[in-house]
């Protein structure tokens, strides 16, 4: 029979699979076991969803059978059961693709590292780790430990049976076969024992037992096997010989079907006797990822609707977080039968990391994707889920400082698009949880703890945005502000000034950009009037400045702001040099129209006013080219791009070849 090729990325998994040096070989019987699982769920769901008589819960099991002589290892279900094109389609496909851009992006990030062949070969090995460790791999684990997998499965409903066959990555078969119940079974015939490697303990029944219920003792449905027993044979116990003596009772071996797993589903049972290692356990198998989460959610409701709730807060961002490849959702269950696996209504988008399930005993099991979204149980549990997340954050950032940085790292873009993305309306949620970094602190500071610094005469919230911390703080705009002991939040991501611009205040005080062209510092009237003083009787020379610049900026004028440096760039209006930056960085519906009303700043107080003045009066020419030279500093200082770099250089050039 001919035989049929995995798909390309099925076959690289395979590969992986086969080759691998995987240390936790053993996760194979859990996913295997998984997939029995959700085949049954799949089935009593139908059942009950379609209201078909037969089918009731206590019927489902998970059986396991080793046969030593023949070195196989049976795992079947009696679940929904897969078609012929389903063995085709689910067996021969990989599902998980995702795993593979993530392999690709680490094939080359290392290649170059990877110089000699060890090197290379210890590079392969620990990105095979990273894939299995951070997705699971499903079906395909058991090649890991089985050199020949067949499946012989029988569709629900139908009068076929299957059987996909495979030695590994050289393809697999599929053909009709015999088999009275609907369901499926999966036999491995395991691979020879090597020296590293003992694949026979998986025909141990203690090895079986202590991996049931280290990985699947949470499954709702019994694992079953037959296990070895003996017992006192009757009539042989207290017998003694002829001396008095104790003769020893005999045994009798039998076997027996015993049930593996305690079947309590982890967020059904005592919160006092759950440990730590039990949820993080529990959490890396369920949501694929290596790492501890950094947070455990665990409530139970009981009200007008009662629910429980298990959720986690991930220890790091997966990979692909913030792409648009990330599904967030929870699983949702309805008195412990999973309806759906990825419900997304029950997470708004800025809490889209949080991973976890929840189970109602009020939510209807016929209910429809569509119907979801409507559901008012559901969106009051959305609600209320919504309130624990940002509690327990909150709780976070108070007794955890550490811990509540490290997620902030990972998640706190997040939180931040969320204010944004909704025009400020979720800023009562959110604006609590934001930190930005503080120049007088010198490290992440809330909004809150700004507010309580604020002296009493500063009334609105200084900030400063820029590619990162070091440059922000070198801005001559900071320089003044910093003098007169004002706090400036340093802003370095692109979202950082949208965020904040739509929440436009917090605790009534206003945002303000240290950037922004009527920016006040809290100046006397006096110094007020000697500056306006200043600025009109250098009019003549500010207009001629700014009618030599023309359209690249809107205005010119004296500056009080700034201190030790001669110019700055400021703007009028709502969009800052920053937002500027990222609105044209953006690739497509991106507005080139929208652009920063930009004034030149010169610092009255800086001996170069005294050069300009000159200029004006004795070489106007000179004037011009002293503008250009002015304003081309003025946005390296901003580093935004230069207009005309060869023509800036020369004009220095120029100057300083000066006839
Ligand atoms: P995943 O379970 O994450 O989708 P797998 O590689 O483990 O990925 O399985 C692929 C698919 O094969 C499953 O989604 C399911 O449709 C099907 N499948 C696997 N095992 C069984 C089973 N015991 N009964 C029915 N379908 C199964």
């Amino acid at each position: 029979m001919a035989k049929k090729q995995f798909q390309a990325e099925s076959k690289r998994l395979l590969d992986m699979m086969i080759n691998s040096i995987y240390t936790h070989k053993e996760i194979f019987l859990r996913e295997i076991i998984s997939n029995a699982s959700d085949a049954d769920d799949k089935l009593y769901y139908k059942g009950l969803s379609e209201k078909i008589t037969g089918i009731k819960r206590d019927d489902f099991t998970i059986n396991i059978e080793a046969d030593k002589n023949a070195r196989t290892l049976t795992i079947s279900d009696n679940g929904i059961g897969m078609t012929k094109d389903q063995l085709y389609n689910d067996l021969g496909v990989i599902a998980k693709s995702g795993s593979f851009d993530f392999k690709d992006g680490l094939d080359s990030s290392n290649d170059d590292d990877a110089k000699d062949e060890q090197k290379k070969k210890d590079t392969d090995a620990s990105k095979d780790i990273d894939i299995i460790g951070q997705f699971g791999v499903g079906f395909y684990s058991a090649f890991m430990v089985a050199k020949h997998v067949e499946v012989i499965s029988k569709a629900y409903g139908s009068d076929e049976a299957y059987k996909w066959a495979s030695d590994g990555a050289d393809g697999y078969t599929v053909q009709e076969c015999e088999k009275s119940e609907n369901g499926t079974d999966v036999i491995l015939t395991l691979k020879d024992d090597t020296d590293e490697e003992k694949y026979g303990q998986y025909l141990e029944e203690w090895t079986l037992k202590d991996l049931v219920t280290k990985y699947s003792d949470y499954i709702r449905y019994p694992i079953t096997m037959m296990c070895e027993k003996s017992k006192v044979k009757e009539g042989t116990e207290g017998r003694k010989d002829d001396k008095g003596k104790d003769i020893p009772p005999e045994y009798e071996h039998y076997s027996e079907l015993d049930t593996l797993n305690s079947m309590v589903p982890l967020w059904k049972r005592r919160k006092s006797d759950i440990k730590d290692e039990d949820y993080n356990n529990f959490y890396k198998d369920k949501y694929y990822d290596n790492v501890d989460p950094q947070k455990v959610i665990h409530t139970n409701v009981d009200g007008v609707i009662s629910y429980s709730a298990l959720l986690f807060i991930p220890g790091r961002a997966p990979y692909d977080y913030y792409s648009k490849n990330y599904e967030k959702g929870l699983q949702l269950y309805s008195s412990g039968v999973k309806i759906m696996d990825k419900c997304a209504d029950l997470l708004p988008d800025y809490f889209s990391f949080v991973k976890g399930l929840v189970d109602s005993q009020d939510l209807s099991l016929n209910i429809s994707r569509e119907m979801l979204q409507h559901d008012r149980q559901l969106q009051a549990i959305e609600q209320r889920l919504e309130k624990k997340i940002r509690s327990e954050l909150l709780d976070m950032q108070e007794k955890d400082r550490e811990g509540y940085e490290k997620f902030w790292k990972n998640f706190g873009l997040q939180l931040k698009f969320g204010i944004y993305e909704n025009f400020g309306m979720k800023k009562d949620v959110l604006q609590d949880l934001l930190m930005f970094y503080s120049s007088t602190e010198k490290k992440l500071t809330t909004l809150k703890e700004y507010v309580a610094r604020m002296a009493p005469d500063q009334k609105e919230i200084y900030y400063a945005a820029g590619e990162n911390i070091e440059k922000i703080d070198q801005l001559p705009q900071t320089e003044m502000i910093k003098d007169k002991g004002f706090e400036i939040l340093y802003l370095t991501d692109s979202v950082d000034e949208f965020t904040l611009k739509a929440m436009m205040a917090y605790d009534e005080k206003q945002f303000k950009s240290i950037s922004d062209e009527d920016i006040d510092l809290g100046e006397t009237d006096e110094e007020k009037s000697a500056a306006e003083e200043q600025e009109k009787s250098s009019l003549d020379l500010l207009t001629f400045i700014k009618n030599s610049l023309g359209d690249k900026v809107t205005d010119v004028k004296l500056s009080q702001r700034l201190k030790s440096h001669p110019v700055c760039l400021t703007t009028k209006g709502g969009i800052s040099l920053e937002m500027q930056k990222v609105i044209q960085a953006m690739p497509e519906g991106s507005n080139p129209e929208i652009k920063a009303s930009i004034v030149l700043e010169i610092n009255a107080k800086h001996p170069i006013m005294k050069t300009l003045e000159d200029a004006y009066e004795n070489d106007k020419d000179k004037l011009k080219s002293y503008a250009d030279i002015l304003y081309t500093e003025a946005l390296l200082i901003e580093g935004m791009p230069i207009d005309d770099p060869v023509a800036f250089s020369n004009e220095v050039c120029d100057l300083m070849t000066e006839k």
